[in-house]
């Protein structure tokens, strides 16, 4: 008999602080997983589970991610964001996109109506503007800038937050999401490894994958590729692929973490930081909801 369960797992990035209370977050984490789960039971797709989670994500404020983002070091607030349906590989992914309220929306799009994988800059907000998406007008009204408290880091340490969503349907389809603000101060330009697929964000047949953490480090692993080829070609379980990538990017200076879903419903959230948000339905529908060590 084929394997019902249903999984979901999401993050609000590896940002976290110790010692900070992320209560507010953890409440609003464990809402959406909720609600996700309500979803998928009535027959929403993975893909779909996935966006809907992200855009209340990046729309809550709470996150380095949408509403929640920080500008850029000329003060312009640069989003970047993937989605990938692992079911038929297809994918869609912005890049530095500037003025529009929600950047997974615009992915989705450039996943469902374009010839493409990926639209950068004034491509990507061109795009947005002729698909109708919603435009934010007023810049320093719309963003909270989420993230304020864990940016008083010396210049260089890369500090960062982000969002995601990986999810595992009734059917066994698997999809991935991503979203961020990218790392706090980052130069004019800068894009991470969030909208890069294989990097910050992937979904295959084997495993949906969302990353978090100082992206160039997961840029240089290929780290969301990384673990589905651990889990693919050495049989490892996506607990083993997960935590392996994770130590490489902690021996090259790195942190972070990720989210991820095997295609028989298993998870894993493992970090290497001081602390991730994160919430999950798990395969025998406990849901789970913390920032810091279970
Ligand atoms: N990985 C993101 C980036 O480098 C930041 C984060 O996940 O916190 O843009």
């Amino acid at each position: 008999m084929a394997n019902k369960c249903l999984s979901v797992v999401l993050h609000g990035g590896a940002g976290a602080k110790a010692g900070r209370d992320y209560s507010r977050e953890i409440e609003h984490m464990r809402g959406l997983i909720e609600a996700a789960r309500d979803a998928l039971k009535a027959g929403a797709t993975a893909l779909d589970v996935a966006e809907a989670t992200t855009r209340e994500l990046e729309a809550s404020g709470l996150y380095v991610a949408g509403r929640g983002a920080s500008p850029n070091t000329d003060g312009i607030y640069e989003l970047d964001a993937a989605i990938m349906d692992g079911h038929l590989l297809r994918c869609g992914s912005v890049a530095a996109l500037e003025g529009f309220e929600s950047p997974i929306a615009v992915a989705r799009e450039v996943l469902e109506n374009t010839f493409h994988v990926m639209l950068a800059g004034s491509g990507a907000a061109g795009f947005a503007a002729a698909r109708g998406f919603k435009r934010i007008e007023n810049p320093d009204a719309w963003f909270t800038r989420a993230g304020t408290f864990e940016d008083n880091h010396p210049p260089g340490t890369l500090a960062h937050g982000t969002v995601g969503c990986v999810v595992r349907d009734e059917e066994g389809r698997l999809a991935a999401c991503t979203s961020t603000g990218g790392v706090f101060g980052k130069m004019p330009g800068r894009v991470g490894d969030s909208p890069i697929l294989g990097a910050g964000c992937w979904a295959d047949g084997h495993v949906a994958v969302s990353c978090t953490g100082q992206g160039e480090y997961f840029v240089k692993v290929a780290a969301a590729a990384q673990l589905a080829h651990r889990m693919r070609f050495a049989g490892q379980s996506v607990e083993e692929a997960a935590k392996a990538v994770l130590a490489e990017i902690a021996g090259l200076g790195g942190d972070g973490g990720l989210i991820a879903v095997a295609a028989d419903g298993s998870i894993a959230m493992p970090y290497v930081s001081q602390g991730m948000k994160r919430a999950a339905l798990t395969p025998d529908g406990r849901i789970v909801s913390a920032a810091f060590e279970l």
